[in-house]
């Protein structure tokens, strides 16, 4: 039997021509495509003779297990993830549970395009000095430690990237975290808004912490949200965090 192998497809943040070279690759090689129903449908125009097996949101438990599974049965399976799988994807929880039941199996990482450099490159360069990625996403971590996250961020000036901004639909999360981050940062601080970067239907805003909450209903769960630093500005609609080169 041949061996074999899940490759972790990260298949960057919308249409395939974001992807990596790489990353098409291993998916044309790959004899089963496993993954979130949304992520397949994106690559579903570069896959042919592939068994491919889609499934819903909150279902990554049994579609690491199925990956594993195939692969033990000799299979080449791409296990596909928005984004970058490292990053709030599938490769921890896939990396976890082959250590558990195949710590043989062959297992490939291929990055991706996260959503936060995609939203980064639309809204301009509000990354160019450092920056702390949290998620909002409360059903694997508790608010609590979302918030002292927020807050030691915010306090140390960092940009800000906000993933997963409206977990579970609730709207009240973001607001909370706006007024965490209000208490270390002036009103006008810049704050993109990118819904769906890559997509056909993307889309952004540009507005401030003072402004967020006219526009806290245009945030949806294909959404990511920036909050400058101290010294980020806009240029026009170019967000923009210096680095301290002087021009
Ligand atoms: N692994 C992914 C992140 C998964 S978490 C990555 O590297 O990008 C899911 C969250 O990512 C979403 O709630 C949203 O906040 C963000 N996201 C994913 N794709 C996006 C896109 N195309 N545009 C804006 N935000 C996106």
């Amino acid at each position: 039997m041949p061996a074999g192998k899940v490759s972790v497809i990260g298949i960057g943040p919308g249409l395939t021509d974001h992807m990596t070279a790489k990353a098409s690759e291993a998916l044309e090689e790959s004899d089963v495509v496993i993954g979130y129903r949304l992520y397949v449908e994106q690559v579903r125009n570069l896959l042919g003779r592939q068994e491919i097996i889609a499934s819903s949101m909150g279902k990554e438990v049994e579609r690491c297990r199925l990956a594993v599974d195939k692969a033990g049965e000799g299979k080449k399976v791409a296990l596909v993830s928005g984004g970058d799988p490292g990053i709030y994807g599938m490769s921890g929880l896939l990396l976890q549970l082959a250590g558990e039941k195949a710590p043989d199996l062959d297992v490939e990482i291929i990055p991706g395009v996260t959503a936060a450099g995609a939203a980064a490159a639309l809204l301009g360069a509000p990354l160019m000095h450092d920056f702390a990625v949290i998620s909002l996403s409360d059903l694997l971590t508790p608010w609590e430690l979302i918030e002292k996250r927020l807050e030691a961020a915010a306090g140390a000036d960092f940009v800000i990237v906000l993933y997963n901004p409206r977990s579970r639909g609730r709207s009240d999360l973001l607001s909370r975290a706006r007024e965490i981050i209000l208490k270390h940062r002036q009103g006008s601080t810049p704050v993109g808004i990118v819904r769906g970067a890559g997509r056909d239907n993307q889309k952004k805003w540009e507005t401030t912490l003072q402004g967020l909450t006219a526009l806290i209903e245009v945030v949806d769960m294909a959404s990511l949200v920036i909050i400058g630093n101290s010294q980020t500005y806009w240029d026009g609609s170019k967000m923009i965090t210096p680095r301290g080169y002087q021009v």
